[in-house]
Formats: structure tokens, C-alpha cells, sequence
């Protein structure tokens, strides 16, 4: 009996002590990274599976829903990313044109500026539902995942080009507009 519990231990110690034998030497080597679309992919666990982020990174799916990029010049300011969005990330804010003001690269005709446009990538959680309602593809969601920063307020991107000076000036024409239109209604 003793024998036999003695040996049972040799034998568990023995397996315990292979495998920590084995880890160690595949730890010699680090888990080379891989196409996610490669068959074994999901296979490919030998050697040291920790990746050494930042020289090292992990390959992403090109549809992956990371950081936000919005191309400005392709937007019509219609508002409806924001509308969509969840967790009200997207502040937008407006300014009407007299006159339309040029086309999107799809031929949609713009009328409105954008005097803000920000996306608060702090509170986004990355559902991708304001690209899928933007009418010009304007907004979309990119392979680029480390933005991370100490500051919460480093996480909110503007997109908006205009300066302060543009902004009052084209709502001191809009208003101007406005103002001259009602003139006329009333001779
Ligand atoms: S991905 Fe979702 S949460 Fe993030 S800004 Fe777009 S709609 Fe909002
Ligand atoms: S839905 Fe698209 S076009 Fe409309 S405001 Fe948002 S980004 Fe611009």
C-alpha cells in the first residue's frame, strides 16, 4: 500500500514536473502573429502567447469597430449619426448657408456647415450604428484601437475645420439672409 502511494506520488510529481519543463521551453519562443483569416488561427497557441504591445501587436479583422474618423468634407451636417447614437458621443452643431455650398464626393449637395463636430470617444461604445445610418458614408469606423490617454478629454475628437471667425461670420450672413428675406414680405 505504501509502495504503491508512493509511487503514485513519483508519477504526479513527475507529470507535474514535465509540463512546467515543457512551458518553460516553449517559452523560448514567442506566439508568431497570423492573418486572422489563416485556417489555424485559432490553433497557433505555441510559445509565449503574451504580446509585447507596443512593438508587438495583435492582427485585427479589417472590419474591426475601433476609433471613429469622419471625412468633414463628405458630410451634409444631417445630424443623423448623432440621433442615432445611444449614448449622445456625437455633438454636432450646424450653421445654415445661404446657398448651397458645394457636393459630397456621392453628389450630395451641401447646405450646412459644420461648426461642431466632435465625437466623445470616451462614452462610445463602439456599436457602429452611426455609420450605418450616415447617408454619404461619411463616418466610419477604422482598424486604429490605441488612442488611450490619461486625459478623458484627449478622447474627444473634433472634426470641424471652420475657426471661430468663420463660424460667426457665416451665421452673421444667415442671419443677414434671414432678415432681408422678411424685409421683402413685408413691402
Ligand atoms: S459607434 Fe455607437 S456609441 Fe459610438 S458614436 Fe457611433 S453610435 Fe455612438
Ligand atoms: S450622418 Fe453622416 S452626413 Fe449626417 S451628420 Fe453624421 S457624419 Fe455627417
Amino acid at each position: 500500500m505504501i509502495f504503491k502511494t508512493t509511487t503514485n506520488l513519483f508519477f504526479t510529481a513527475l507529470q507535474g514536473l514535465s509540463l512546467t519543463v515543457k512551458h518553460l521551453f516553449g517559452a523560448r519562443k514567442s506566439r508568431q502573429s497570423k492573418d486572422i483569416r489563416a485556417k489555424d488561427y485559432f490553433q497557433q497557441q505555441q510559445g509565449l502567447t503574451t504580446v509585447q504591445y507596443p512593438q508587438e501587436k495583435m492582427p485585427i479583422p479589417e472590419v474591426a469597430r475601433y476609433q471613429l474618423d469622419v471625412e468633414i468634407d463628405d458630410c451634409i451636417v444631417c445630424d443623423l449619426c448623432a440621433k442615432a447614437c445611444p449614448v449622445d458621443c456625437i455633438a454636432i452643431e450646424a450653421v445654415k448657408a445661404t446657398e448651397a455650398i458645394g457636393e459630397t464626393s456621392d453628389g450630395s449637395v451641401k447646405r450646412l456647415y459644420a461648426a461642431k463636430f466632435e465625437i466623445d470617444m470616451a462614452k462610445c461604445m463602439y456599436c457602429g450604428l452611426c455609420t450605418v445610418v450616415c447617408p454619404t458614408e461619411c463616418i466610419t469606423m477604422t482598424n486604429n484601437y490605441d488612442r488611450s490617454s490619461q486625459k478623458l478629454t484627449d478622447l474627444i475628437y473634433g472634426f470641424s475645420t471652420m475657426s471661430d471667425q468663420e463660424i460667426a461670420d457665416r451665421k452673421s450672413e444667415w442671419t443677414q439672409f434671414q432678415a432681408a428675406k422678411e424685409a421683402a414680405k413685408k413691402k
